[in-house]
């Protein structure tokens, strides 16, 4: 048994969300949840972000809120709002003020696609005041020693409008992310299809010389969520080539010039 094999049986002995680390991530999220620090991390879409903090949060015990920011997402959405029920006005939470309140982890995935006034809210959470004021309802709340901030972002998809301002970001310690080593993601890829290791080997060869192309033609590279959606297809019976076309070529492109020559790299390297 080798030792990505290991975890993956270890972990559904302990009915864990399955992540297999790729470095130091898990002792350094548990040391920065010890010592009360947010967390940034940073990496592509679909290399695990979100499955490693679903699997943090059940290792530690915590409740867990995620958030997909979208660029219309205010401090609003986040902290709460007086709202209308049964002709009374009524304060409701947000995700964010509900887990200062319970304590547990809160997520924001993609948070530079938030509106700017939600890092105006992220400001006094993120260091050593650990407070969240609410200016409507007149409360400031201090949180909880097991409340933990989580923010993701793409650097692949920054812009000059979108980017985390270095007085955000110098508040977080951060971990890069990547897409795992070729065995290693196989295994993954094979664990989360049940698609046989060596086919998922194959897939993931291919997904290594697409995501070369990241930056020539295409914005970015095949990634592990995609890989997995093909071996999918091709466990409930699709036939590889087609499941390839679906998976892997289809949404990294619209352009036909690039899809055809995306599939000679197909033809060639499956040969
Ligand atoms: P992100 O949040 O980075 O966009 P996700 O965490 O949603 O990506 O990962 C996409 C999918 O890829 C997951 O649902 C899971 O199937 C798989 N995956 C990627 N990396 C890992 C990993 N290290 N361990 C387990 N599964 C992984």
């Amino acid at each position: 048994m080798n030792v990505a094999t290991a975890q993956i049986e270890r972990e559904r002995a302990l009915a864990l969300p399955f992540y297999q680390a790729q470095k130091n991530e898990c002792s350094l999220f548990e040391a920065a949840y010890r010592r009360r620090l947010p967390i940034l991390l940073k990496g592509p879409t679909g290399c695990g972000k979100t499955r490693f903090v679903a699997h943090m949060a059940a290792r530690l015990g915590l409740s867990l809120e995620t958030v997909s920011c979208h660029d219309d997402l205010t401090a609003a959405d986040l902290t709460g709002r007086y709202l209308i029920k049964n002709n009374e006005t009524v304060w409701v939470d947000g995700p964010l003020t509900r887990t200062v309140r319970h304590g547990g982890i809160c997520y924001l995935d993609e948070i530079v696609e938030a509106r700017k006034d939600v890092t105006v809210v992220l400001h006094p959470l993120t260091d050593d005041r650990r407070i969240l004021p609410l200016d409507r309802t007149g409360e400031t709340l201090q949180a909880p020693d097991d409340f933990m901030l989580v923010v993701s972002y793409n650097p692949g998809y920054q812009s000059m409008l979108k980017t985390l301002k270095p007085s955000t970001r110098q508040r977080f310690v951060a971990i890069s992310f990547d897409y795992p080593r070729p065995d290693v993601e196989a295994a993954i890829v094979a664990r989360e299809s049940d698609l046989a290791l060596e086919q998922c080997a194959t897939l993931v060869r291919l997904a290594v010389r697409l995501r070369a192309l990241k930056g020539q033609d295409l914005e970015e590279g095949a990634s592990t969520r995609l890989l997995v959606a093909c071996a999918s297809l091709i466990w409930a019976g699709m036939k590889r080539e087609d499941a390839i076309e679906a998976a892997l070529i289809e949404p990294l492109t619209d352009d036909p010039d690039i899809k055809r020559g995306l599939l000679d790299l197909v033809s060639v390297t499956l040969g």
